[in-house]
């Protein structure tokens, strides 16, 4: 078979055609089903004019077509561009339009704003799952009357085989042009270990299936396993414990907001699910939050490390090895990491075990580039390594301690402060559910440590908890580095993979009173 993403779907609905590959609202659908679904997407898609190489922009939510669709795509020889399902239209038309995507494969409900900006910038549109008259013809139905093709269109290892958009942070979101090896390269070492994905796991899948962390490390691994991806749209802490129980899951891989909701839930609801083990990315994993899922559901986390550029993952905690809570664990095979001088930018110099800088990767897993963006890519991509803008450390037995992004750092009267290292340390705070350190601007300091808080709810957010948590704070940190504000929130923003979105919380908290 060839090396190739389909081919994920493709070989294990050889080895498994019988097994549940999707279980979607109680309904299973076997690897048989979905690969021969995928294959009449294929075929339907053929009959509008797509081929090997076109670009296909997909805005679907994580139900079936979800998988459908990408693998249909891959299946093909063209490439998937995985499109946030939340994006507003002028933000879909960027993507259509960067990407060059010939199609833009909609599902009916978000078609509101997909279909303004295909018309916009003049992509075809198909709709799947429609559930009123729209002038797109509909590529379920198309689908359901083609013959599937007969087999995938071969591709060579370095052809693109999905761009994934970054949140875009800084500036206009820039596409990560994913190749089959790196993708299948990912997926086949972190399936084997970090994760230890069997047959006969069954995964929650409640990260979206347009972001890298469920998209690759959820639904291609777990296909690549032939295990059983349970696919939950929209994440809610009560109704994932509830799935979790009724679909006997043995995995659960989620960002750590979705471990605050989830032990939320647990406190209403006294069922557990059999958990084996639980996988945490995205952003970092207080260790107390670890400690609390581990005593609640009594499995291991297991915390790890990627980028949306690096395919994802680059390294992992797993089973085998000693657990280092706080640690991202060690790379994944055949990728090295290094922690690299922040400051210099234009070439890469390297620094020594246990020294804080920016952390740099090579190996498999690092992108062929950004589509149209030379010299984004000439300043990621420097004598052969991955800038990844984060600042980390590698202990002497090869563990990795992500410490902040470069951009999260706050620099408090001279003194660089990690947001992360405060962010653990509120976290065994008795009244804090969860917490997001940030700077903000300050006539004197440059900048303060300021601590967004979300209570658990029994505490009463007010200024006098507020004083009473800095005054806790100045009990455990350094003088430079305890927040000297408090603000409560009852939500977190969240970006589109459910990561805390800091960067609002700065523009939203950077004029208030105070
Ligand atoms: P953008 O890159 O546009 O800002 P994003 O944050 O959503 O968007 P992703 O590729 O989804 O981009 O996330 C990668 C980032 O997530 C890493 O650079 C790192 O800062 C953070 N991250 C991932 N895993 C961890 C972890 N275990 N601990 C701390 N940070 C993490």
């Amino acid at each position: 078979m060839t090396l190739s993403v389909a081919a994920i779907l493709a070989e294990s609905a050889l080895r498994r055609p019988e097994h549940p590959a999707v279980v979607f609202d109680s309904r299973k659908v076997t690897y048989r089903e979905l690969w021969d679904g995928a294959r009449r997407y294929a075929a339907a898609l053929r009959e509008r004019g797509i081929g090997p190489g076109d670009k296909v922009a997909l805005l679907l939510p994580s139900t079936p077509h979800f998988p459908l669709a990408y693998f249909g795509v891959l299946a093909l020889g063209a490439v998937a561009v995985p499109v946030h399902a939340l994006l507003r239209a002028d933000e879909i038309a960027y993507v259509l339009k960067d990407s060059g995507a010939a199609a833009l494969i909609c599902a009916a409900p978000l078609l509101a704003e997909g279909g303004k900006a295909a018309d916009a910038v003049g992509t075809p549109v198909l709709t799947v799952m429609e559930e009123r008259d729209t002038r797109a013809p509909r590529l379920d139905a198309l689908a359901a009357r083609s013959t599937p093709i007969e087999r995938q269109v071969p591709r060579d290892p370095g052809d693109i085989a999905v761009i994934l958009y970054t949140s875009g942070t800084t500036g206009r979101p820039k596409g990560a042009l994913l190749t089959h090896l790196n993708v299948v390269m990912n997926v086949d070492t972190t399936m084997l270990s970090p994760f230890d994905f069997t047959a006969d796991d069954i995964l929650l899948g409640c990260l979206p299936l347009f972001h890298t962390f469920g998209q690759i490390c959820g639904m291609n691994t777990c296909f690549r396993a032939g295990a059983t991806l349970v696919l939950m749209p929209r994440f809610d802490g009560p109704r994932a414990l509830d799935l979790m129980v009724r679909e006997n899951c043995t995995l659960f891989m989620g960002v750590p907001t979705m471990y605050v909701a989830l032990l939320d839930a647990a406190r209403a609801d006294p069922r557990r699910p059999a958990l084996d083990r639980a996988f945490s990315g995205g952003s970092a994993l207080p260790v107390a939050l670890l400690d609390a899922f581990r005593e609640t559901f009594g499995c291991p986390v297991l915390e790890g490390y990627g980028l949306t550029e690096t395919s994802p993952v680059v390294a992992y905690n797993q089973k085998a090895w000693p657990l280092k809570p706080g640690t991202v664990g060690r790379p994944i095979w055949g990728v090295e990491v290094e922690i690299a001088r922040a400051d210099v930018e234009d070439r890469v110099e390297l620094l020594s075990t246990g020294e804080l800088g920016e952390i740099v990767i090579r190996g498999h897993n690092v992108m062929a580039g950004y589509l149209n963006r030379p010299e984004a890519t000439a300043e990621a991509i420097v004598d052969g390594w991955f800038r990844s803008g984060d600042l980390g450390v590698k202990d002497d037995e090869g563990y990795l301690s992500v410490v902040d992004r470069k951009k999260d750092m706050v620099l408090r009267a001279g003194y660089n402060v990690y947001p992360r290292e405060v962010e653990d340390v509120l976290a065994r705070h008795p009244a804090i559910a969860q917490v997001a350190v940030i700077g903000l601007p300050h006539a004197v300091h440059g900048e303060e440590v300021c601590a967004v808080v979300m209570t658990h709810p029994g505490a009463t957010p007010c200024p006098a908890l507020g004083a009473r948590i800095v005054a806790w704070s100045r009990e455990r940190m350094a003088p430079y580095k305890y927040p000297r504000l408090v603000e409560f929130v009852d939500a977190f923003p969240l970006g589109p993979s459910g990561k805390v979105l800091k960067r609002e919380l700065v523009s939203r908290l950077s004029g208030a009173e105070r």
